[in-house]
């Protein structure tokens, strides 16, 4: 996609950003209004990609099909919208950076014990829409880790989270039309697309997810205390068919 223009003057953050949306947006002020909002709820706020990925994600909202179906698959998401995440995030005080993540592959990862979550420093001052509206979905997923407060993940834990995400990127295909298509940026690629895909293809086997969630988290324990697994999460572990 097109790079859309960031203007360095700050009364001017939300209106290019809007350049990209299928449906026209009027309501520039409205994000104006929630910039400063935001800023006054989290003052370490100073990345304007973090900032704005942080806007995007506190407008999006959940198709409830979308939710039904995949709890019909035994997923279960921890945030009922980005909103819901977005004030989790301020009420545990999470900070969010760009840094090195622990392996140059991963694009995010939240650090327990220093309650950070860190982006991938590879998209650091991007101002590409599509790949703000990753870190968003990025954003939402590690917010998930943080609820649990535990430090720890098991496949039913990714599932869960890694379905909230499919569900957010088809909430924002729905918002903005086809901006991710045409990217070649890996938390798009090989990241926020993938799961919108293999959640939600007609394979009621679900054979793909299986097989992806097993490269990616086949180590992990099926389940945990607040994620007990499902057949998904067992049909990871085992040679079983879901
Ligand atoms: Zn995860």
């Amino acid at each position: 996609m097109s790079i859309a223009p960031i203007s360095s003057v700050f009364s001017n953050i939300a209106s290019p950003l809007r350049k990209n949306t299928k449906t026209s947006s009027p309501d520039t002020h409205a994000s104006l209004i929630h910039n400063a909002e935001f800023l006054e709820m989290m003052p370490w706020l100073n990345d304007r990609a973090i900032e704005n990925a942080l806007i995007e994600l506190n407008e999006l909202k959940f198709d409830t099909d979308d939710i039904k179906y995949l709890k019909n698959i035994g997923v279960n998401v921890p945030y009922k919208s980005g909103a819901d995440a977005v004030k989790f995030i301020k009420k545990k005080n999470i900070r969010i950076i760009f840094d090195k993540t622990t392996e140059p592959g991963i694009h995010a990862q939240y650090d327990f014990g220093k309650n950070i979550i860190t982006i991938n420093e590879r998209y650091r001052g991007t101002n590409d829409f599509a790949v703000i509206l990753a870190i968003g979905e990025a954003i939402l997923h590690e917010a998930g880790h943080a609820k649990d407060q535990d430090g720890e993940s098991s496949v039913q834990e990714e599932l869960d989270f890694l379905g909230m995400n499919a569900i957010a990127h088809r909430a924002f295909l729905k918002k903005y039309g086809e901006i991710f298509s045409d990217s070649q940026e890996p938390i798009i690629k090989d990241g926020v697309s993938v799961y919108a895909k293999l959640f939600f293809d007609k394979d009621t086997e679900k054979k793909n997810l299986i097989q992806r969630i097993k490269e990616k988290y086949g180590d992990l324990p099926a389940g945990d205390r607040i994620h007990p697994p499902g057949a998904l999460a067992r049909a990871v572990k085992r040679k079983t068919p879901y």
